[in-house]
């Protein structure tokens, strides 16, 4: 078990699984493994351990993970929701990232997350911002019913996909012996070789190269410790992806000497606006970002600019500050 004791409200939280029919899972908007791999991993434990119930899950697609690494998601017409059902919202930390509005309509709401408790909109709040990831608090609460509702090889898959990507592979600070117990167990199930997942995670087509070569061309990096690239959307034609990808190659301005904060900023045409995604080594960067329409964990936040050309020297000063 997880160092921290959730054992109450993980016993209530089955409770109320039992008592519901008909259940949905939710996640965060622009969804990565670890909002993907939680979502599916809940939604396959619950088909298996409760086959009479109604489970479902809601959300947009991903260019990059969906028919790859997890399922097309459901479309539910929204009269569904208007009878009663239990909400599960994985990986999300404020009500206005939830991916389907139609949470709202849920009797009963379950939040699992490990982002700073910004808003408590569960009914039960499972809640652990140390941990390395949603599929990692995920698997120690179902690990903490194991005998009577096993974790099956599919849902150990979707978990350990979400454990690794969230981790980078494993790497980051976040990563706690407990990780590991966890990525034990989940590939002691007999998932498909890790090197599958890896290849349906990872691989790449050549537009991520011809993108790399712009990342490497455009990189910027100022005195003070700050790396970035920007995408306008010209340039995204240009590569070849869409703005989702945007933030694929941040990792090549990590692990440098002398860069303490990293980020990509893309351009979101069709919004009028510009996703950041930020990274650091060892900064807090999460406040800053909250103050840029935004939040997110101490060392990977995000932030959108709606005034790129007034918003965006602020954010940088304001990021130079954290670091003197
Ligand atoms: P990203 O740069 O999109 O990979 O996001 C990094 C982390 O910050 C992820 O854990 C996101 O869930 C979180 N995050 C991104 N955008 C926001 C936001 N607007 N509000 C709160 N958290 C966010």
């Amino acid at each position: 078990m997880y160092e921290k004791d959730y054992k109450k409200e993980y016993k209530l939280a089955i409770k109320k699984i039992k008592e519901f029919n008909r259940i949905v899972v939710f996640r965060h908007q622009r969804p990565d493994g670890d909002a993907f791999g939680s979502q599916m991993g809940m939604v396959t434990w619950l088909k298996d351990n409760f086959p009479n119930k109604e489970v479902h899950f809601v959300g947009e697609n991903s260019i990059t993970y969906t028919d790859v690494m997890y399922p097309v998601m459901e479309t539910l017409d929204d009269s569904f929701f208007d009878q009663d059902f239990l909400a599960i919202v994985c990986d999300t930390g404020d009500t206005k990232r939830i991916d389907n509005e139609n949470w709202k309509k849920a009797k009963y709401v379950i939040k699992f997350d490990h982002h700073p408790a910004v808003e408590l909109y569960g009914n039960i709040n499972i809640i652990e911002n140390e941990i390395s990831s949603c599929c990692e608090l995920i698997t120690d609460f179902m690990l903490f019913f194991k005998k009577k509702y096993p974790i099956s090889k599919l849902a150990a898959m979707y978990l350990f996909s979400g454990l690794a990507t969230d981790t980078g592979r494993f790497q980051f600070s976040s990563v706690t012996p407990y990780t590991y117990q966890i990525a034990s167990y989940l590939t002691s199930k007999g998932i498909v070789p890790i090197y599958d997942i890896y290849q349906k995670i990872y691989l790449k087509d050549v537009s991520s190269l011809v993108f790399q070569k712009f990342v490497l061309n455009h990189m910027v990096f100022l005195e003070k410790g700050i790396a970035y690239y920007i995408l306008k959307d010209e340039d995204l034609k240009e590569i070849g992806i869409t703005d989702e990808r945007g933030k694929e190659h941040l990792s090549l301005m990590s692990n440098i000497k002398g860069i303490h904060i990293w980020m990509c900023i893309t351009e979101i045409k069709e919004k009028g606006e510009w996703r950041v995604s930020i990274r650091s080594s060892r900064l807090d960067i999460s406040g800053v970002a909250s103050k840029y329409h935004g939040g997110g964990h101490m060392q990977a936040s995000g932030a959108t600019l709606y005034d790129f050309e007034k918003e965006f020297p602020l954010l940088v000063s304001d990021l130079e500050a954290l670091i003197k």
